[in-house]
């Protein structure tokens, strides 16, 4: 057991060496954990240890049992899902929150958490040019943040009537997104109490964008047939294939009709940072919140979920429970975290952010990521030169969505297949990690590119291997 600081300082010094060998080695591993289900839990005891164990011990195993079971979300040649990246700043900052272990959920149990948390949503209001009116809290997820957005439209629009009443003899609310939007939507209308059956999937167009005119269309129906319209939820780059749907135009008819607009930019909010990609923001003011996730794209280590908010006085009215054992002298002059959102305990996680922006400064933040929007762009133009090769959808923000069409095949269901299984020669060679979905019924492959450390020159090994895995059996 450790139970000294020197032997902590020994143990924490080797500790440090481990992690910058990670990152050294981490190129010559397989970025896809190639075990297989339940091969992990069966080298792990059935039972805890009676006697204490050696640290070494533990670190073996860790290598031995642990490591083979690990996909490395952090290697250059990660280009699945979305990312959830890190950088050596955040790294260093999630040490000593570990250290600290700190516990936010009022100012008075960590002032500098609070105050810290405060000023760098103000940071990346400025840095990412969000409308002055927002105001932002750290959640952990953008699940957690839809969630509050779609707790407090249900509150703001029942008066607090469900907080108080639960659902009984109220009226039937409506939330509407598309076929596109992230299933932690459809999730949190479920925990929020709407049901499923009243999400409202608007129609979309042939960029997978909603349509303003379906949207309106679907809410006068709505009214018509005594349904009440409650909140929306547009997407900044959708996590199929990075659609947007058109802000402005949905914001309008969101005020008209005093529907609660939120808008989740999870993966694409990051790009923000750039200048040219603020005209996507467009209309944002109108919104009443809006979700970005630094934990996937903007080098600090998951959890990070930055939730923006008009109207902190709903947010805080519809989370905020007072017992007595938390009331505390320093209340209505300072934020108490714990009434913004679901959980009360908080993890101290704007630390890690203040690393990354000052070791960063925006100048790096802008530069990582127009590099990674410029190196999709270019693969994509290398695509569409190579015959056979499809880009399904224009490549917007850093993602490539494409499949393979061999000569002479036009059965789609064989496309499909022939896709499927080009993916998984892909993921099985360890070298990269794509995933998929898809796009009018097609098998899209998708490569993201946003991983902290990625070169050109993984890109250009990644396309030259799909290239060569193409056509071999
Ligand atoms: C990733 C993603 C989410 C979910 O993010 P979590 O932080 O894992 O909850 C939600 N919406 C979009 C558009 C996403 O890409």
């Amino acid at each position: 057991m450790i139970e000294d600081s020197t032997e902590f300082r020994k143990e924490a010094h080797k500790m440090a060496d481990r992690l910058a060998d990670y990152y050294e080695e981490l190129e010559k591993l397989p970025v896809k954990s190639q075990v297989k289900p339940c091969e992990i839990i069966s080298k792990l005891p059935a039972s805890p240890p009676e006697m204490p164990e050696p640290m070494d011990a533990i670190l073996q195993d860790f290598d031995n049992v642990i490591m083979p079971g690990i996909t490395h979300w952090q290697h250059p040649s990660f280009f699945a899902y979305f990312p959830a990246n890190t950088s050596y700043p955040s790294i260093l900052a999630e040490m000593l929150t570990a250290t600290l272990a700190q516990q936010g959920m009022v100012w008075e149990t960590s002032p500098a958490a609070a105050e810290l948390e405060e000023r760098m949503m103000e940071w990346l209001k400025q840095l990412c040019g969000l409308p002055e009116a927002f105001t932002g809290v750290i959640q952990d997820t953008a699940s957690a943040s839809t969630l509050a957005a779609l707790v407090t439209a249900r509150e703001r629009i029942s008066k607090w009537q469900v907080n108080m009443q639960g659902f009984y003899d109220i009226n039937k609310y409506r939330v509407y997104c598309t076929s596109e939007t992230h299933s932690s939507i459809e999730k949190a209308v479920r925990i929020a109490g709407f049901g499923s059956a009243n999400l409202v999937k608007v129609e979309v167009d042939d960029m997978f964008a909603m349509k303003p005119e379906a949207l309106e269309m679907a809410i006068t129906a709505d009214l018509n047939a005594g349904f009440v319209p409650c909140a929306v939820v547009a997407t900044i780059g959708t996590t199929g294939c990075t659609a947007v749907d058109p802000v402005k135009p949905i914001g309008e008819i969101c005020v008209r009709y005093n529907v609660w607009l939120h808008v989740d930019a999870a993966f694409a909010g990051t790009a923000m940072v750039l200048p040219e990609m603020r005209h996507y923001l467009t209309g944002l003011e109108l919104a009443d919140s809006y979700v970005f996730n630094p934990h996937k794209w903007m080098f600090t280590n998951f959890d990070c979920s930055a939730y923006f908010v008009k109207d902190t006085d709903a947010l805080i009215r519809t989370f905020e429970i007072l017992p007595e054992y938390l009331k505390t002298s320093s209340r209505g002059q300072v934020n108490d975290y714990r009434d913004w959102g679901v959980a009360l305990g908080r993890r101290f996680r704007a630390l890690k952010l203040w690393f990354v922006l000052r070791n960063y400064g925006a100048v790096g933040i802008r530069e990582t990521v127009r590099k990674h929007i410029v190196l999709a762009a270019w693969l994509t133009l290398q695509m569409q030169k190579e015959k056979g090769f499809e880009i399904l959808t224009p490549t917007r923000f850093s993602l490539v969505c494409f499949r393979y069409v061999p000569e002479g095949m036009t059965n789609e269901d064989e496309i499909d297949k022939y896709n499927e299984q080009l993916e998984q020669k892909l993921n099985a060679s360890g070298k990269l990690y794509i995933t998929h979905t898809r796009l009018n019924g097609k098998y899209t492959l998708r490569l993201v590119i946003a991983q902290t450390y990625v070169e050109e020159r993984h890109v250009r090994e990644a396309w030259e291997l799909i290239k060569g895995t193409k056509n071999s059996k």
